[in-house]
């Protein structure tokens, strides 16, 4: 039986790859590219700063271990036979991940935007409102609970 055809048998019934192992491989591969920064640093003050190269020696040992950590846990969950949960853990990152880029992208709209349009908040409900900007006097109407108040836009 050559290499690949025991891979194969080896990953059967194992979870394998997913969206979550490649965000937690590549976040602990730049935790350890960082460990590697500090411990540069740490030699480099060794000789003329002896209490600072202390400190950067600390800072790479935590960013190593997170580093490493990361990458056994990744291991761990390509390796693992309970593929029910580590799927439900994949989902719920998907879930998370959608929500912070969608958080992200509201925020760069209105960055873009921020010249044609106030961004505020009904005074009731709390929910955010777009109104034009340079409109003068305007009646805004609250999309969510129908409050109505008037601006300056
Ligand atoms: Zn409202």
């Amino acid at each position: 039986m050559n290499i690949k055809d025991r891979l194969i048998r080896f990953m059967q019934g194992r979870y394998g790859a997913d969206e979550y192992v490649r965000f937690l491989n590549g976040t602990g591969f730049v935790s350890l590219l960082i460990a590697l920064v500090f411990t540069i640093i740490s030699s480099g003050l060794a000789a003329s700063h002896p209490a600072g190269s202390i400190v950067f020696r600390v800072l790479y040992f935590v960013f190593y271990i997170f580093g490493i950590g990361l990458m056994v846990y990744c291991m761990f969950r390509m390796f693992s036979r309970n593929t029910d949960k580590r799927h439900a853990e994949n989902t719920r990152f998907l879930y998370k991940k959608n929500t912070i880029q969608r958080k992200w992208r509201n925020l760069a709209d209105r960055w873009k935007n921020r010249k044609i349009y106030h961004y505020l908040k009904c005074p009731k409900c709390r929910q955010s409102l777009r109104v034009p900007k340079h409109k003068g006097k305007i009646r805004i109407t609250c999309s969510k609970c129908g409050e109505q108040f008037i601006i300056q836009s």
